[in-house]
């Protein structure tokens, strides 16, 4: 059965290249009715918050990736790193116990003056092994230094592993040195931790960032001492920016939280990370169950993805398009809100959004539209002025009398009525549309007429009408 799992480190929101890493781990795992966790690394005490943890569980509901809850506590909540330290120190006994493992007394001053020493002498620095067993055999332990625990890294050999993205990777033992896995203080380093979660949770398959390459050689040493069977591993090409950097909030947004608040869809946004660097053919849109259906880890790209907003917006309108008006009221009426707006004793909210919704790109340009109908209009003085002329006046008076005779209020009795004193004052559409639009709407730049005007209500438009007209 393939298990999978997402890890971030709540150091921030959730980026959009950690979603598509839990995209493509949550998607492999359900192709195959396997399951999938998510895990917090929360390891590092100075940037971890649990505003962040809760930002990324927030995230990962709004884009309905869910997990599998076998590991989580009893208040509900994923593995957490910080609540296993027994676990990490006693798998670091094992090793130690086995050989493999084994504690270091080095002050960091030493250290630094060893990487120093290597520098000088035009090595490359790195550990050098001072308190491997065999040297430090009868050297006292200094009085009342807590020691860290070090792997004791293979010398010789190579050590590699097929990466189901990038092919045969493999490098040379000889390069690594023997790494931290236990800190003074007993939180495990990343590499172990993650190592002994991916075992403890019977982890298959290995899916992350491809900046885990270089750990890739390191925590594989650490299963084979162990000798525990090796996961497969995935690692997924970064996502650049336009201008070919890695993505950063220099480009924009990257947070899943700051797409929602600008009111992109979370399909929209589980569609388009699903082709960052994966592909189907040729198609671009797609449902959530196509994909699961689809996807596999042989079409995910070798190469970076590049992040193009502009094809993100395009999507998140298409989707808007395609979506029952129903459906986004919740999330536009929020924008309309903090728009200021007051839809109550406006028009029904849901038939607002059936008008708007084919030319809005996100949720926030549909609630800015929407306001039309919901906001406090005032119309400038010189957009009156602009358009109250000695020829529009008169037809606007006529048009508020003429409309509020109508016997119904609708798209098809409104156009009738506006051609009529239209003809009557020898108008030119324009000619009385855009004054019609200034006094109503407060602005020239609406939607075609009729349907906002049998919108907005006869009330409003005959009381506007005459109001400014007059
Ligand atoms: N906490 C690590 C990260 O956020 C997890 C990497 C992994 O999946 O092994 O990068």
């Amino acid at each position: 059965m393939i298990r999978t799992r997402f890890a971030p480190s709540p150091t921030g929101y959730l980026h959009i290249g950690g979603a598509r890493t839990a995209l493509y781990s949550w998607a492999y795992a359900r192709r195959q009715g396997g399951k999938f966790f998510l895990r917090i690394e929360d390891t590092d005490l100075e940037r971890s918050t649990e505003a962040s943890v809760q930002a990324i569980l927030d995230s990962m509901a709004w884009l309905a990736l869910d997990s599998d809850r076998d590991f989580h506590s009893a208040d509900g909540m994923p593995m957490r790193q910080m609540q296993r330290l027994a676990r990490y120190r006693e798998v670091a006994d094992q090793l130690i116990r086995a050989g493999r493992a084994y504690p270091c007394y080095a002050s960091r001053e030493e250290l630094d003056a060893m990487r120093e020493a290597q520098r000088a002498r035009g090595e490359k620095p790195r550990y050098d092994g001072r308190w491997r067993p065999e040297h430090a055999r009868g050297k006292a332990p200094p009085a009342g230094v807590e020691p860290v625990i070090r792997f004791r890294n293979p010398d010789d050999g190579m050590v590699g592993w097929a990466d189901l993205v990038k092919g045969s990777i493999e490098i040379a033992n000889a390069e690594l040195d023997d790494l931290v896995i236990l800190r003074a203080d007993g939180v495990p380093t990343y590499n172990f931790g993650v190592v002994v979660d991916d075992l403890d949770m019977q982890i298959t398959h290995v899916i992350r960032g491809d900046d885990h390459v270089n750990n890739t050689p390191r925590q594989i040493n650490i299963y084979e001492a162990l000798g525990a069977p090796l996961p497969s591993f995935a690692h997924v090409p970064m996502i650049l920016g336009a201008d070919g950097e890695r993505l950063s909030k220099r480009h924009g947004a990257v947070s899943v939280t700051q797409y929602r608040e600008e009111g992109y869809l979370a399909d929209a946004l589980v569609n388009f990370l699903a082709r960052l660097g994966w592909s189907h053919g040729d198609d671009e849109i797609f449902s959530r169950e196509q994909f699961v259906g689809w996807f596999d880890l042989a079409h995910v790209s070798r190469s970076a993805a590049q992040f193009n907003p502009e094809k993100l917006a395009w999507l998140n309108g298409q989707y808007i398009k395609a979506a029952a008006p129903e459906t986004l009221v919740p999330e536009v009426a929020a924008h309309v809100e903090a728009n200021g707006g007051t839809i109550a004793g406006g028009p029904p909210l849901a038939n607002v959004v059936a008008l708007l919704k084919d030319r809005a790109l996100t949720l926030a340009e549909l609630a800015d539209n929407a306001m039309l109908f919901y906001g406090d209009i005032h119309p400038s003085d010189e957009l009156l002025a602009q358009h109250l002329t000695a020829d529009s006046r008169p037809a606007l008076t006529e048009l508020a009398g003429v409309f509020a005779a109508l016997e119904e209020w609708r798209e098809e009795a409104i156009a009738a009525a506006f051609d009529s004193v239209l003809k009557k004052h020898q108008l030119k559409m324009p000619k009385l549309a855009m004054p019609v639009r200034a006094v109503v709407f407060g602005q020239t730049q609406t939607p075609s007429l009729y349907p906002v005007l049998a919108l907005a209500g006869r009330e409003r438009v005959v009381g506007r009408l005459q109001r400014y007209a007059a």
